[in-house]
């Protein structure tokens, strides 16, 4: 079982590198599909050019009635005082309100049929009741066939249960919607149907930066399945970074001056274990930081680091109480939560991959 499912990373590691590594190429097939079935699609840079594209293409000017099914909803499309009304996705979906529109993030594109994926969205129902649909899809978030999806959705399952996707809906043209005639002569039919309009958001979100780089780019075959998260003992002390969100976080433009990531990992290693991908969260921290000490010119910290990562048994060992504590002030002293949970945990904090991997 264990030999079946490194098998099976393998294949998802592969099936990442082949799509990231000719992402061009595909998402313009993509968008040529789409355009093909009345999908308009729209290419966005930024959060900001992205809300103003919504905004900008709602019918009222005043109470268009919005609902949104993305995690996180940005306060630039409230900053118009009564323009948008938010409708719940439960008032919507049990009918105790309508909404013309719906914002919503898409889990996948497949690109050799041009369809767009969404997972357990709690919205799936209520597509026949809208009159335009924002589909946002960061433009990494594709495979190039179906049976790629297949293969990823099964990994994710394997790896964590409780990321089985109980739901999934998949359009590839606009569905349509009834709507009732208020006027109508006695002949003719109640009911009409018209296309929904669609726009689906090509996000870049920052992407085609680490795409311009050959060592980062491999922070781009992530899946989303948070299970780095889970397993980094970094991030269950301090809820600030996972380890994917801490490479991504210094891969910003204006991020690249604050360091944060030396004192926001141990290089444990639990996430090269557990990435369904098979990221190397090690060599890219590592990375990282190399660059860091060579803008800076400041070779010190890199040796450093390199001293200590290829220690982390012996560090383990450090059973003096004084030595234990200098270490653990110099190398985490600025991250306080961290100094606490290491100042207070009497047993290894190097490599205890081995001890999750028990579990
Ligand atoms: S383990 Fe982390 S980096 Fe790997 S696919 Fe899951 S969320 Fe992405």
């Amino acid at each position: 079982m264990q030999k079946d499912l490194q098998f099976l990373k393998t294949r998802a590691n592969f099936i990442r590198f082949s799509y990231i590594e000719e992402m061009e190429k595909y998402l313009l097939a993509f968008e040529s599909r789409l355009s093909s079935k009345n999908i308009k699609v729209r290419w966005m840079s930024e959060e900001t050019e992205l809300v103003d594209f919504i905004c900008k293409s709602l019918p009222k000017n005043n109470y268009n009635k919005v609902c949104f099914d993305i995690p996180k909803i940005s306060d630039s499309f409230f900053e118009k005082k009564n323009f948008i009304k938010k409708i719940s996705i439960d008032s919507f979906e049990n009918n105790n309100d309508t909404a013309e529109n719906l914002v919503i993030q898409a889990n996948f594109g497949v690109i050799e049929n041009g369809s767009i994926v969404f997972i357990n969205k709690l919205s799936k129902n209520c597509f026949n009741n809208l009159e335009k649909i924002f589909v946002i899809l960061n433009i990494n978030d594709l495979v190039v066939r179906q049976c790629d999806l297949e293969l990823l959705l099964y990994i994710q399952k394997e790896i964590d249960t409780s990321l089985i996707c109980s739901d999934i809906k998949i359009i590839s043209s606009p569905p349509s919607r009834i709507i009732s005639k208020k006027f109508q002569l006695s002949n003719e039919d109640n009911y009409s149907s018209e296309k929904i309009e669609i726009f689906l958001l090509l996000y870049d979100n920052d992407i085609t930066q680490m795409l311009g780089d050959n060592v980062l780019r491999e922070t781009l075959y992530c899946i989303n399945c948070g299970k780095c998260k889970e397993v980094c003992p970094v991030y269950q002390q301090t809820k600030e970074f996972s380890p994917i969100e801490l490479i991504k976080y210094h891969c910003k433009e204006e991020n690249k001056k604050s360091l944060k990531l030396f004192e926001n990992t141990t290089l444990c290693g639990n996430c090269n274990e557990v990435c369904p991908v098979q990221i190397n969260f090690t060599q890219l921290i590592i990375y990282q930081k190399q660059k860091f000490a060579k803008r800076n010119n400041n070779h010190e910290k890199n040796i450093d680091l390199f001293k200590i990562f290829s220690k982390r048994h012996k560090m383990n060992k450090v059973n003096s109480k004084f030595r234990r504590y200098f270490f653990i002030k110099k190398y985490f002293g600025k991250n306080k939560k961290l100094t606490n949970y290491f100042l207070n945990n009497k047993e290894d904090f190097f490599n205890i991959t081995k001890k999750i991997t028990q579990q």
